[in-house]
């Protein structure tokens, strides 16, 4: 049997890696683990002496900073809680500009001068880190003679303790600063945009009549979409290995089109994966509600309940990291590429996103009185003006390269943003459009308030799955985040962009004359028709909505070198700028380094492809012309050649485009569009002809697992 076949027998063969979950009798008490890896307020509560954990709690409502002694008292105990279950270090858990998360360990035991040791964490050590920045992108905010940059706790995401086979870490959430106080990571900015949000969402709602609520916190609920393949198929591919998809492979005669894998019943050593994972994610404190299979083969999702922007994004993050360090106890790997293979669904993520109040109120949800309706369509309002004012940006926060391979593909929502609204509301806005310009009339503008505002029945509306942007009852869902990528960066934009529009329908609220009812509908009403080109409730994968998008002046950012400027857009700058969010220089930090990483991605994936047709697939179809030379099988011999001489040269101008030309501006924009236009262009050349070879080339010498095996062997 030849090589991959005989890893098809072994992967069918499966068994886990170690002990299984042995199910518990959840009716017990001490079985319900949720949470209980989690320095959680409740754990505070039974660990810290009373007066440290009530000023603790005050401290952070008020959203000061924790003085020396409180903060050692609370090291203190968070170190006796770790310690009594099984950690041996710490370690402050951030986000850089990677997308990733990051972490360093700390040991709690210092040596003692009898030669024994003793465990200690002082608060500083708990409020502050110094990992040496220099090694980070930064896109320029450091410079290179002051290499530091600091970690800061932040005691609004809990603290947790990651479970190993040979011990427990103790995670610490913290944010990332240069040693100047800017922003090296996504938490800064998300937690910045959260404020400024709940500043204008609190004003708003005092001149809607609401004078109770003092904080919004903006919340986000995602859904996550994953492959999962046999190891040994990953571990033959140098692709998959290196730049997590595959950049050859014919399609199979097989794929997605009898529809029987989304929603069907879940093979036994994925599920069994799952409730590890779960089970896991539970002791941290992540919610997961829902699983299920994908429209692809070996492809599934999983979603954890909506929490607080700041913690929802920390749990994502998490979340990945399980999902790919427990696949390996079930002999699988779990590919969070958004195109591991191609002509097949890719894999996305969606960002269900509301504001709610701190006295309980989703300001999101229509509710059922005439007043909170009229809250309700301010709200709905400002998010569409956002939404259609920073269209590009919105673009930019979901471009990367896996992407560009998604996103406009007839499976994933255009490059176009619009917003759904679904028919009943769009027909509120359009009512309330059509009425609107009569200063003569304003009894009917308030009756037409009173009778269609009382009944918004939005709950479980229509739902359309082409849109980038859809309303869905009580939440905004955004569906073209990719399925590797943090939700902080998009949020934060989310945030800081209907921050300013509600601050923008605040003023001109305030400015408007006659009673709340007609002011709010006449500010609502004049919003919409600004932007209600936005707007779009038909088919985002047709064509026509291409043309259409192009006739109502919105943006089409077909791939991540054409989005990524929006970042440093003027109107970004200015938002950005006025919300203090980022600096101008932060944006631009970011910005240098979005557009390093796709360039860099792209050579990789590039030099991958050559080194693997050079290597690997040549070589394979070079033995199989003298199998067929050997049998005199000169039809096939001379189809075989033809195609072998087409890769041999378009694999030689693959290695032409990747040793960059003189004269090419090796950073920077100029960088990243040559390697979209010849790099990628080159590959995908190399590819069309490699993937007829797949089919033609005798079985024991193709060198690589087919799509037919990595997708259906479970
Ligand atoms: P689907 O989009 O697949 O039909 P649901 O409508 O059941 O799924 O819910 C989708 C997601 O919306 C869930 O992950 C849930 O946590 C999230 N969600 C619900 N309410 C909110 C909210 N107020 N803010 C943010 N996310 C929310
Ligand atoms: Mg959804």
């Amino acid at each position: 049997m030849t090589a991959i076949r005989q890893k098809n027998v072994t992967a069918a063969q499966w068994s886990a890696n170690g002990s299984d979950v042995a199910p518990a009798d959840l009716t017990k008490e001490e079985n319900v683990v949720f949470g209980s890896n989690v320095f959680s307020i409740k754990t505070q509560k039974e660990r810290l002496p009373a007066d440290v954990f009530a000023r603790l709690q005050g401290t952070l409502e008020k959203g000061e900073a924790l003085d020396v002694e409180l903060a050692d008292a609370v090291a203190d105990a968070m170190k006796d809680w770790a310690l009594e279950n099984g950690a041996t270090h710490y370690t402050h858990v951030f986000q850089p500009l990677t997308g990733l998360t990051a972490e360093k360990h700390d040991s709690f035991f210092r040596p003692t001068d009898d030669g024994g040791s003793i465990a200690k964490f002082k608060g500083s050590e708990l409020i502050q880190g110094e990992p040496d920045a220099s090694s980070f992108p930064t896109g320029g905010i450091r410079a290179t003679f002051e290499a530091r940059g600091y970690t800061a706790w932040d005691p609004t995401s809990p603290a947790f303790l990651l479970d190993n086979p040979n011990g427990t870490l103790l995670c610490i959430p913290t944010a990332f600063a240069s040693w100047t106080g800017e922003a090296l990571d996504a938490k800064i900015p998300l937690l910045r945009s959260m404020d400024a949000l709940s500043r204008s969402a609190v004003r708003a709602l005092k001149l809607l009549g609401d004078e109770e609520a003092s904080r919004v916190v903006t919340t986000v609920g995602p859904e996550q979409e994953y492959f999962l393949i046999d190891e040994q198929y990953f571990y033959a591919r140098p692709d998959l290995l290196l730049t997590g998809r595959t950049l050859f492979g014919a399609q199979p005669a097989k794929g997605h089109e009898l529809d029987d894998h989304y929603f069907g019943a879940i093979p036994e050593r994925v599920l069994a994966y799952m409730m590890d994972c779960e089970a896991e994610l539970a002791k941290l404190g992540v919610p997961i509600t829902t699983r299920h299979n994908e429209v692809a083969p070996a492809q599934y999702e999983v979603a954890p309940m909506f929490e607080n922007s700041n913690v929802g994004s920390d749990h994502q993050q998490l979340l990945m990291q399980i999902l790919q360090n427990k696949a390996r106890k079930y002999g699988l790997v779990c590919l969070l590429h958004e195109k591991p293979f191609a002509g097949v669904n890719g894999s996305g993520k969606h960002n269900n996103w509301s504001m709610g109040t701190d006295t309980g109120h989703n300001l999101l949800d229509p509710g059922d009185t005439p007043s909170e309706n009229l809250s309700f369509l301010f709200f709905c309002a400002a998010v569409i003006q956002a939404v259609d004012k920073h269209q590009g940006l919105m673009r930019a926060t979901v471009a990367n390269i896996g992407q560009d391979h998604r996103l406009g593909a007839n499976e994933a929502p255009p490059a176009i943003i619009s917003v759904f609204l679904g028919g009943e509301l769009e027909k509120v806005f359009e009512t309330m459009a059509a009425g609107e310009g009569d200063p003569h009339t304003p009894e009917e503008v308030l009756d037409l308030g009173a009778e269609v505002l009382p009944d918004l029945p939005m709950d479980g509306g229509d739902r359309n799955r082409t849109s980038p942007f859809a309303f869905t009852g009580n939440k905004f869902e955004f569906r073209a985040l990719g399925s590797s990528m943090s939700l902080a960066f998009t949020n934060t934009v989310l945030n800081t962009i209907v921050a300013e529009a509600i601050d923008d329908l605040s003023a001109k609220l305030e400015a408007a004359e006659g009673d709340l009812t007609a002011r709010v509908i006449k500010v609502v009403t004049e919003s919409y028709i600004e932007n209600r080109r936005i707007i779009f409730g038909g088919d985002g994968y047709s064509d026509e909505w291409q043309q259409e998008a192009e006739k109502r002046g919105l943006k089409n950012l077909r791939t991540t070198p054409d989005a990524l400027p929006e970042v440093i857009a003027p109107s970004t700058i200015e938002v950005f700028g006025s919300y203090n969010v980022l600096s101008e220089r932060e944006l631009e930090a970011r910005f240098e380094v979005w557009v390093e990483q796709y360039a860099m991605n792209a050579n990789i994936e590039a030099e991958t492809a050559a080194t693997i047709a050079r290597t690997l697939i040549i070589p394979a179809v070079a033995k199989h012309l003298v199998l067929l030379d050997d049998a005199d099988a000169e039809l096939l011999e001379k189809e075989s050649r033809g195609l072998f001489n087409e890769l041999v040269e378009r694999t030689i101008a693959l290695e032409d485009a990747n040793g960059y030309p003189d004269g090419l501006e090796e950073e920077g924009m100029e960088l990243a569009i040559y390697a979209r236009d010849r790099q990628l262009a080159a590959m995908h050349e190399v590819r069309v002809i490699a993937d007829r070879l797949e089919r033609i080339v005798a079985d024991n010498y193709w060198p690589l697992p087919k799509y037919s095996e990595m997708m259906f062997i479970k």
